[in-house]
């Protein structure tokens, strides 16, 4: 068969908060030698595509920008797609403000009249900002999350994650929020079309067994689970392939793909 291509997701399991998991970097390089393709699928919203560059550069990975697609990209599109200018009402970081900017949206953090509600990761949410969101529903504003994940790792902490707070506003409107991000179906359709990767031929590594592996199989890709960030505690279950950590990826691929 035609070298795999991959999706790969970031926090477990190419870094846990801001440590290199081990063995990541060469088992990119690995990936390269073997001209497999690959690109790097986040939830992440706190940080743009080169930030995350920057970040996973600096602790030594080798990664284009390009190479990575952040949900706060998915959405954006999303956005594209239905309106071509719109005024986004955002709760999130200041780098999702220039992102939409540069799409020819306008962004507020007050409470005016908008076409969409947008509710991105911020460390910590302010009620104030679900309040206002909540009336901005009510006055016709689609509500958008970038993805619902109950927990992220950061660095051995479990912190909460956007999904409490999408979960808050959902229970004060009538409206159903339109997710975004992993495990929605149409986020890996999307990655698959922009990538330009054969659904048959791509296999999805994830830490966390519904965002990435009950994910990616729903939309019809093959699965690898890591035993790192989300994978240590959490059952692994229908997934097609488990490692102890992305450290041993090369050893499965040559077993695999008969390299
Ligand atoms: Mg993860």
């Amino acid at each position: 068969m035609a070298q795999p291509d991959f999706f790969i997701d970031i926090d477990g399991v190419l870094c846990d908060g801001p440590n290199l998991i081990n063995g990541g970097p060469e088992s990119l390089s690995f990936l390269r030698s073997q001209n497999s393709r690959f690109l790097l699928v986040t939830n992440t919203t706190r940080m743009s595509a080169s930030d995350i560059q920057y970040k996973l550069n600096d602790i030594g990975y080798k990664i284009s920008s390009e190479e990575i697609f952040p949900v706060s990209q998915a959405t954006v599109e999303y956005v594209n797609s239905r309106y071509s200018h719109a005024h986004c009402f955002l709760i999130g970081d200041e780098n999702l403000d220039s992102l939409f900017r540069s799409h020819g949206h306008t962004v507020t953090r007050s409470d005016e009249p908008v076409d969409l509600v947008i509710i991105g990761h911020v460390q910590w949410a302010h009620f104030g900002e679900i309040d206002i969101a909540r009336r901005l529903v009510e006055a016709g504003a689609e509500p958008v999350a970038m993805h619902k994940d109950p927990t992220w790792p950061d660095g051995g902490i479990t912190r909460i994650g956007l999904g409490p707070i999408v979960a808050a506003l959902q229970s004060a409107i009538a409206r159903k929020i339109t997710l975004i991000g992993k495990p929605e179906t149409t986020f890996f359709e999307t990655a698959l079309a922009r990538a330009g990767y054969p659904r048959s031929n791509t296999i999805m590594i994830g830490d966390s067994p519904q965002t990435d592996i009950a994910g990616a199989a729903g939309a019809g890709l093959r699965t690898l689970q890591v035993r790192t960030g989300n994978g240590v505690s959490s059952s692994l279950n229908g997934c097609d392939w488990i490692l102890d950590s992305i450290a041993d990826l090369p050893q499965w691929y040559r077993s695999n793909f008969n390299r």
